[in-house]
């Protein structure tokens, strides 16, 4: 059991490397962790998380009201405290707005395609809470969608969560999660993204027992996936083909060039350089006679 002055400055080392990594800027983020039981150690509010010292941080019960601290607990200490209601397991909790995945949150595109073997192992998949006003209660509603399901998510329009079984596994998947959301993105630039293959993904579920790793749930069945209820998730919805045999299934959409190129869909918007319009011209006159 760490002792309160070394998860003092586990939060103060973690706040720094959020802060150098460019996971925030200005006084954005908040970081927490379990103290015994019944307390909460957390980062105050309005605070850069990469200039923090031990003696600012905040202690406070489940239910929110400060007990030690010159400073107020952090803004966003609702969806904290929801996420320790949810998960007896968590012990730590770290939210930030890593600018890659944030875009993701904000583009509304989930990251739960079955891409990356590691990250199926650790995270599963990645998915969005839906947008909240920031510090109301509207957010620790929203978290509560996916938190036992999952031990990361991204926040529409906002950014993203993670938890773990202590403070630098919160803030390694935190890493994990930016580090997925830049290779997705390189990969949908270049204009493929071959997937595992749903059998292959589960056999790399079996094995998180041998690399030690405790998932929040298993991957849902194809039907399960398919179902969009009010109610929590108990599954992870992974977007991976069944290919049995394969262990990778190649990407079924052309190419961003191709489809750039490719004849367009009955009704689909096309747009044309003036030069290419004269052309089409020229071409049906021509046919004409
Ligand atoms: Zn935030």
């Amino acid at each position: 059991m760490s002792t309160e002055s070394t998860l003092r400055a586990d939060i103060v080392e973690v706040g720094r490397r959020m802060y150098a990594r460019g996971y925030t800027a200005s006084n954005d983020g908040n970081i927490s962790v379990r103290l015994g039981a019944d307390r909460l150690l957390m980062t105050p509010k309005s605070v850069c998380k990469g200039f923090m010292t031990p003696e600012m941080m905040c202690i406070t019960d489940l239910e929110g009201k400060k007990l030690q601290g010159e400073r107020d607990p952090s803004s966003e200490m609702l969806m904290h405290l929801e996420v320790y209601r949810q998960r007896a397991d968590v012990q730590a909790v770290v939210h930030a707005h890593p600018p890659t995945a944030t875009g993701f949150a904000v583009a509304g595109i989930p990251l739960d395609r079955a891409v990356l073997a590691e990250v199926l192992t650790t995270l599963g998949s990645i998915p969005i809470a839906a947008y909240a006003t920031p510090s109301t209660r509207e957010l620790p509603e929203a978290v509560r969608q996916y938190i036992k399901a999952h031990d990361g998510m991204l926040l529409a329009n906002h950014g993203a969560l993670t938890v773990g079984g202590d403070l630098y596994s919160a803030y390694y998947k935190m890493e994990t999660v930016e580090h997925f959301a830049k290779i997705s993105l390189v990969a949908r630039l270049l204009g493929r993204e071959n997937l595992i293959s749903r059998q292959e993904v589960e056999r790399l579920q079996g094995l998180r027992g041998t690399y030690g790793i405790k998932a929040p749930a298993p991957i849902c069945a194809d039907d399960a996936a398919e179902s969009s209820s009010d109610d929590p998730a108990r599954c992870q919805v992974v977007q991976a083909p069944s290919s049995p045999g394969s262990r990778l299934v190649p990407d079924s959409a052309p190419p961003a060039r191709d489809r750039a190129a490719g004849p367009a869909a009955a009704g689909e918007e096309i747009r044309l350089t003036y030069a290419e319009l004269s052309a089409l011209i020229e071409d049906a006159i021509r046919n004409l006679g």
